[in-house]
C-alpha cells in the first residue's frame, strides 16, 4: 500500500496508533476570520482578483478584508490567500485555528 499518497482527507482527520489517517468528518471547511497582514503585503493584488469580494486594496496599495467577505465561499477565499507570493493573508477555521500559511 502506498501511504505517501494524498487521501484528500481534511483538517478535520485524526492519525491513528496504526499509522492510518481516519477520516471524522466530511463537513466543510468554514471560516472564522481572514486577517491580512500589513507588514507583510506588497499590493501584488493576485487577492483581489481571485477574491474581489473579500479583497480590496487601499490607499495605500495593502490589501484590506471587506466588510460581507463571510459570503465568499472558503474555497475561494483560501485559493486567493494561497495565491499571496509573501504569506500576508491568514485564514482561520471555525475553531480558531489558523489553517492558511500552515
Ligand atoms: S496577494 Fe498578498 S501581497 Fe498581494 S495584495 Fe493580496 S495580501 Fe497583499
Amino acid at each position: 500500500m502506498n501511504y505517501g499518497t494524498d487521501w484528500g482527507f481534511t483538517h478535520t482527520s485524526i492519525i491513528h496508533n496504526s499509522c492510518f489517517i481516519i477520516p471524522m468528518s466530511n463537513a466543510p471547511l468554514k471560516i472564522s476570520k481572514v486577517v491580512v497582514d500589513r507588514n507583510l503585503c506588497i499590493g501584488a493584488a493576485p487577492c483581489t482578483s481571485i477574491a474581489p469580494s473579500v479583497f480590496q486594496l487601499d490607499e495605500e496599495g495593502k490589501a484590506v478584508v471587506q466588510p460581507g467577505w463571510e459570503g465568499t465561499d472558503a474555497k475561494t477565499i483560501l485559493e486567493a490567500a494561497q495565491a499571496c507570493p509573501v504569506n500576508a493573508i491568514l485564514v482561520y477555521d471555525e475553531s480558531g485555528n489558523q489553517i492558511h500559511p500552515k
